[in-house]
């Protein structure tokens, strides 16, 4: 694939998609490869008027959309399903070009972010309700949904795919139409996912793209428009936090994926091996900038050696290079802000106590970070603290249930958790007490389009994915009938 040649026809530089218009804007952004830091397309900037537009005609596409049957929906997402599925060597090269991640999870994403087309056009003929008597007898009361209206999408640049298709899938089986602001660090995946919409039948005005470099301009204007109704965030927790006091001001119906500092557990009788194999993919997927990333193991005591030794060799082992080197295992980090970010991060845990027990090689050019594997990580250590966002795994020796459970849960997060342990009734008591949204027991993966994806505390507001994905998008409605 010429990932060169694949970026040129996008024509991102009329990148703002409204109304099915490719459109210019007055200035361009830069979009770079994280492993050379070199610019690979020039993205027209959305500003607030295009934002107006997008919602402009969002809100004339919708009574149209909303009116379409089931079946109609459920067959064009089908087939956009079917569009992502054959169109995967070019997104796969498009996420690798902006996002940096290696091809082998660039080509899993794809297969995920589809799977969202595939899950919803078999949810968008299932909208139920419910029909009841009321406890006097003298009415009858019918519960049933609709589609909340027009919506806000807004998605962050770790999975520029999966995030934006988790969204716009349901809210379009929902009968809604959308408004997209992707990450001005990806916006060339989300410019190619709305050309594939498009070619599969979603009307013009259904879904409607801004990529911007003014996010906090083009959001605003989104949330005080009275024609938007529902708020659709994913992303850190600190934005989430102001993005829900702006949504108050008019009370915007808001679902919130937020950060993530998820734990992950080994019991004493846990099939080690399957362990570091699970803690491999839950650690290391996408460099470890996933919201779901294991960021603090708890290994019991009496396996704490046997599990360094062998997830410190396969640490030392993993291939870290460019996305374009198809044996790369592990990428650069999406930016030179978060490689040194991270770095620090490692150099501040090494300061306080921690020792370097294993690390792979990594490039000194590009935004490369060398997986790391620190152990000597004291339980309220800082690097503990906050969502690392990079490959470094942090271990803590425990020895005691209770206490293990108030370090894992002593977070304002909740989103993903992990538990290996040898007998399934352990796993599950700890599963049961943990504050997360998602527990992987035995398993280093959490997110699967048929269930529902979110998070407690501050981790989140609402869940994607699953059945309830869809509710999401929708209002509940109830009609009160007389029947005597
Ligand atoms: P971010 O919060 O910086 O940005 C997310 C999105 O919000 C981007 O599109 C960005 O342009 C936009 N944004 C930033 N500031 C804004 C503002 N003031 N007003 C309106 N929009 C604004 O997050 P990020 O760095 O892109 O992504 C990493 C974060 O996302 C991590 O915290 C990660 O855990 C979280 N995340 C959560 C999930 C989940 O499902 N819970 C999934 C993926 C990522």
């Amino acid at each position: 694939m010429n990932t060169q040649k694949v970026i040129a026809e996008l024509d991102a530089k009329h990148g703002i998609v409204i109304d099915g218009q490719a459109r210019g804007a007055a200035n361009t952004f830069e979009v770079h490869d994280p492993a050379t830091g070199r610019t690979v397309a020039e993205v027209a900037d959305g500003t607030a008027a295009a934002a107006r537009s997008a919602v402009d005609a969002a809100h004339r596409a919708f009574p149209g959309w909303a009116k379409t049957s089931p079946r109609q929906r459920s067959d064009i997402l089908r087939r956009v399903f079917d569009l992502m599925i054959a169109d995967t060597e070019r997104l796969t090269a498009l996420i690798c070009a902006e996002n940096g991640k290696s091809q082998a999870d660039a080509r899993a994403e794809v297969g995920y972010a589809a799977e969202f087309f595939r899950w919803f056009s078999e949810e968008a003929v299932r909208t139920d309700g419910a029909y009841g008597v009321s406890p006097a007898g003298g009415t009858r009361t019918v519960v049933t949904h609709k589609p909340v209206g027009v919506a806000a999408l807004v998605t962050p640049w770790n999975f520029p795919a999966a995030m934006a298709t988790r969204k716009i899938a349901p809210a379009l089986a929902a009968g809604c139409t959308v408004v997209l602001k992707p990450a001005a660090e990806t916006p060339l995946t989300a410019l190619a996912i709305a050309g594939i919409l498009s070619a599969a039948g979603v009307p013009d005005g259904v879904v409607n793209l801004v990529p911007t470099t003014d996010a906090a301009g083009v959001v605003e204007n989104w949330l005080s428009d009275d024609r938007v109704r529902k708020m659709s965030f994913t992303g850190s927790t600190g934005v989430g936090r102001v993005l829900l006091k702006q949504a108050a001001e008019r009370i915007v119906n808001a679902s919130m994926e937020l950060g993530g500092n998820a734990p992950f557990i080994v019991t004493a009788d846990a099939d080690v091996d399957a362990a570091i194999a699970g803690a491999m993919v839950a650690k290391f997927r996408g460099g470890g900038q996933a919201c779901t990333a294991a960021n603090r193991f708890y290994v019991h005591a009496s396996v704490v050696d046997e599990f360094v030794a062998g997830f410190g060799a396969e640490v030392s082992a993993l291939r870290v290079g460019p996305a374009s080197d198809s044996a790369s295992q592990i990428g650069p980090l999406v930016s030179e802000r978060a490689a040194q970010r991270v770095a620090a991060a490692i150099d501040a845990a090494v300061a306080d106590g921690a020792v370097v027990a294993a690390q792979a090689q990594a490039p000194t050019a590009g935004w490369f970070v060398a997986p790391t594997l620190l152990t000597g990580v004291a339980p309220d250590a800082a690097i503990l603290a906050d969502e690392i966002f990079g490959p470094v795994a942090p271990v803590v020796v425990w020895n005691d249930e209770d206490e293990l459970l108030r370090w894992a849960n002593d977070t304002e997060y909740g989103l993903a958790a992990y538990v290996y342990a040898g007998r399934l009734q352990d796993a599950v008591r700890l599963a049961e007490a943990l504050d997360a949204g998602m527990v992987g027991i035995n398993r280093g993966v959490v997110s699967d389009p048929s269930t529902p994806f979110g998070g407690m505390k501050q981790s989140g507001l609402g869940r994607e994915g699953a059945r309830i994905g869809m509710h999401e998008f929708q209002e509940t409605q109830y009609f009160s009938v007389a029947f005597d």
